[in-house]
């Protein structure tokens, strides 16, 4: 098929990727020139484990492509994919200015356009999108009835930023959500060679189930950081016990690591529109309301183990892990904002350590005096303390004996459990950790 993708993000890109490799061309679109001019020349705009090998490879086969222009992806392909972010507006409700606009240009393509053309809507949207926002601008763009000649459906994206590719290869599921036969028809088609379960639906529901999976799995997160807190108390470690916990069939160990609290620009955004969509149907929610107020003191934890060890002001700090979690150059909701801006609030010295995000990370604090290096073991020499905030191999590799070394008085304070407590003690390191239970 000949396949085109709006927006070229975390998830365009990917899903671009993902078909031409399945032997689609497939036509990118973005605002952005500088991304359409990178892809052109197999330069990924971002970073992703993969991304700039499989790039090399389809672009050089002249399988992907990129342009600025909607209406000519639009009419050379047979369907396209809308992947256009949708952040969240200050009352949590979505941001759906990217996605409008996107159907509107899309709209007017179709107007021209012979033969039939699938709308496929991968953006997170909040229920009830796809078929009263997109699919009517679709039609008054186009000035044509939804049905014979075009129409619209819903396709979540499940894939996790630094396994992005793995995950858009091997998906756990595929979900359609559809308006009638011909859609449902053309993306079990797409679709036909990708090994996993798959459901279809009504868009409405698919849109439901990406937003219910987000929730769950940030209530496993709030979950596990509650039962840490309380663990930490008792003198409990908390991964021990959920060793104990997830011996029972019915739950799953997946995503119980304690920590610092989840980020990203999936989780906090989803939880709000989330919530946003229940008040205005005059449903409350008092779990999810505890699920982002859980997540949102749990970055303070690790000041206030460090806060054990002394008071902060005056420290030199060093910051493990400045992206929202490993293998991303994404910072968007990381934890390592409210880490940081609470260490400078207490009057200490920062160093902040990324191998990937260091550059998106100054834009989110520019006016902050804080010093950078994409060297770990640079980063902790003569620090008093190490807060690892993200848990990178870089940072899982890094040598005890350096450590204890490096440091000017070594303390780690770990909120991702990413060392052995017992290999850090045996080395003289005084180490603490979310749930540690000492
Ligand atoms: P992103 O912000 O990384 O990328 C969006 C891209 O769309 C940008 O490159 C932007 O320039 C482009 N764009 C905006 N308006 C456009 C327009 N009118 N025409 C062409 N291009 C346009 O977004 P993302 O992280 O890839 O997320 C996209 C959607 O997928 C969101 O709804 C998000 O919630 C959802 N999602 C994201 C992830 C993830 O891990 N990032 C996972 C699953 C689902």
């Amino acid at each position: 098929m000949n396949i085109s993708v709006i927006g070229t993000g975390y998830v365009g890109l990917i899903t671009a990727i993902t078909f031409a490799k399945k032997g689609h061309k497939v036509i990118c679109v973005d605002i952005s020139a500088e991304r359409v001019d990178a892809i052109n020349h197999a330069k990924p705009p971002f970073f992703e484990p993969g991304l700039d090998e499989y790039l090399r490879d389809l672009v050089g086969a002249h399988s992907l492509w990129a342009t600025s222009n909607t209406e000519e992806a639009v009419n050379n392909s047979d369907m396209t994919f809308i992947c256009v972010g949708t952040p969240h507006l200050p009352d949590g409700s979505q941001d759906l200015t990217y996605v409008t606009k996107c159907a509107k240009d899309i709209g007017a393509a179709l107007k021209t356009k012979d033969g039939y053309h699938l709308v496929v809507v991968k953006s997170t949207v909040e229920p009830g999108t796809t078929k009263l926002t997109v699919l009517p601008l679709l039609c008054e763009a186009a000035g044509k009835e939804e049905g014979k000649e075009f129409s619209c459906a819903h396709n979540p994206e499940f894939l996790r930023e630094g396994t992005a590719l793995a995950d858009s290869f091997n998906p756990d599921r595929i979900i359609m959500g559809v308006l009638d036969d011909s859609s449902r028809e053309l993306l079990l088609d797409l679709y036909s060679n990708f090994e996993c379960p798959k459901l279809v639906v009504d868009t409405n529901t698919s849109e439901m189930i990406k937003y219910a999976s987000n929730a769950f799995l940030a209530t496993k997160i709030s979950f596990a950081n509650e039962m840490a807190n309380i663990c930490q108390k008792l003198g409990v470690d908390v991964a021990e016990m959920f060793k104990g916990v997830t011996m029972d069939h019915r739950i799953n160990p997946h995503f119980f690591n304690a920590g610092c609290g989840f980020g990203g620009s999936c989780f906090p955004k989803d939880i709000s529109a989330l919530i946003h969509v229940a008040k205005n149907q005059g449903v409350q929610t008092p779990l999810m309301n505890s699920v982002m107020s859980v997540n949102d003191v749990q970055p303070l934890k690790c000041l206030e183990l460090a806060k054990t060890s002394g008071e902060l002001s005056g420290k030199s700090v060093a910051v493990l892990g400045l992206a929202f979690k490993p293998g991303t150059d994404d910072v968007r909701e990381t934890r390592a904002l409210p880490l940081i801006q609470a260490l400078l609030k207490e009057g200490a010295k920062v160093t902040g350590y990324d191998p990937q995000a260091i550059e998106n990370f100054k834009k989110l604090l520019p006016e902050a005096s804080v010093e950078y290096t994409d060297d770990a073991y640079v980063a902790i020499t003569g620090k008093d303390i190490a807060f690892v905030q993200c848990d990178w191999n870089e940072i899982r590799l890094l040598e005890p004996k350096k450590i204890k070394e490096l440091m000017k008085t070594p303390v780690v304070i770990d909120g991702r459990r990413t060392f052995d407590p017992k290999i850090m003690e045996g080395h003289g390191i005084t180490y603490k950790a979310i749930g540690l239970g000492k």
